[in-house]
């Protein structure tokens, strides 16, 4: 609740976090934004969007197949799809500014999402009537290397791991979270890790020989 002001080279502003407001009409030119869309823009999937208070909120809310529950042909995957609520207890700051903690789709549960609804999509394609592949956030794991310095022997990064991505308080009681994978750490080492991973993924992204064969 105090204001404080401190010095810095760059910084990021962040806007509110919404979808970018398409609007959609069927057929016969109604407007069916709502049954498509949540309030906050992002497409609905195959959540459990029912309001309910922080306590009742389950791991199972949650979308596995990232379909949209009225047209089957549409899916939305990371930063796309509407979250069932936030992930953690929404709070505030003593002076009233709302501290509520979105659901983090970065890279790697977006590429994961990505990957499994592009397999579902590939065997309805090939005949399935339903999604055949699943990836819930709260059974996947998460990885976030941020540098904190770039010289190859001075630099820094701080390394962390978080899983559930989600909370999962039913399997996980204390934090929701399973510790011994869900951890942190700032170095060198880290710092080199990001350097190789920078590389490998521009490799990747450039389709050169063997990328298929690299891991994700
Ligand atoms: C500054 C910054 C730093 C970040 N750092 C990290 C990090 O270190 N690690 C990490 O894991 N995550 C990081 N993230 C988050 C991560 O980049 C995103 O969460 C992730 O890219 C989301 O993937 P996505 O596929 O859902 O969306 P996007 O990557 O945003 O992809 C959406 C794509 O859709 C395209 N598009 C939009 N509208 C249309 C249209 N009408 N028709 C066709 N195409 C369209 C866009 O051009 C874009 O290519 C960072 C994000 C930002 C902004």
């Amino acid at each position: 609740g105090e204001m404080h002001e401190i010095d810095y080279d760059f910084s990021m502003l962040i806007p509110p976090f919404a979808g970018v407001g398409l609007e959609a009409f069927d057929k016969d030119g109604k407007d069916i934004t709502d049954k498509l869309f949540a309030p906050n823009k992002f497409l609905k999937v195959d959540a459990d969007y029912t309001p309910r208070p922080f306590e009742e909120w389950s791991a199972a809310d949650w979308p596995k197949t990232y379909q949209n529950p009225s047209y089957k042909n549409l899916f939305a995957v990371g930063i796309a799809f509407a979250p069932p609520h936030l992930i953690s207890k929404p709070m505030s700051s003593p002076n009233g500014t709302p501290i509520n903690p979105t659901p983090p789709r970065t890279g790697m549960p977006s590429a994961a999402m990505g990957k499994t609804v592009a397999k579902s999509i590939r065997d309805m394609i090939d005949g399935a009537s339903e999604p055949t592949h699943e990836a819930s956030m709260s059974e996947m794991g998460a990885a976030c290397v941020v540098s904190t310095g770039s010289h190859i022997f001075k630099g820094s990064a701080a390394t962390m791991t978080v899983y559930p991505v989600v909370p999962d308080y039913d399997k996980y009681p204390e934090y929701g979270r399973d510790l011994s994978l869900t951890f942190g750490e700032i170095g060198l080492a880290g710092h080199w890790m990001k350097y190789i991973l920078h590389h490998a993924f521009i490799y990747q992204a450039k389709m050169k020989p063997g990328w298929t064969v690299m891991p994700d």
